[in-house]
């Protein structure tokens, strides 16, 4: 990863109107697509229920795992929300950055939010923020 990160504008769209559905719990999910674009979104259910933090049930993410390899598509990033903090990494958040390779998407649900989706990279401990870059749509 270079830096940055390319998603369609309409992948973007979906993941802040999940935040917008999730108003007491973080949402959270797994991002997906081809050639490092990601093009598709997987919403899955925060199995912590919790208002500051997240989990996907080992069992969820073993089934997504599934399906993507069915539908040969790359494994390119997570999201979640952050619902009364700034949507940057949590200490948490780095702890369980299990993914180098991987966009950490994270969404604010404060309204008028400066910037409502941040994406960043987490590597043995350390957070770079990347350049999101909107891909076109439709191949
Ligand atoms: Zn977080």
């Amino acid at each position: 990863m270079a830096g940055s990160i390319r998603i369609r504008a309409e992948i973007l769209k979906e993941m802040v109107h999940h935040a917008e559905r999730e108003r007491q719990t973080e949402c959270c999910g797994l991002l997906a697509g081809s050639g490092g674009v990601i093009t598709r979104i997987f919403p899955v259910s925060n199995s912590l229920a919790s208002p500051t933090a997240y989990e996907i049930a080992p069992m969820d993410l073993f089934q997504l795992f599934r399906r993507l390899r069915e539908e040969g598509l790359e494994h390119l990033g997570h999201y979640h929300s952050h619902l009364r903090t700034e949507n940057f990494p949590s200490e948490q958040d780095i702890a369980q950055a299990y993914y180098p390779d991987q966009a950490y998407f994270i969404i604010s649900a404060q309204t008028g939010a400066p910037r409502p989706v941040r994406a960043f990279s987490i590597r043995d401990g350390h957070v770079q923020e990347l350049k999101i870059e909107i891909a076109a749509s439709g191949l």
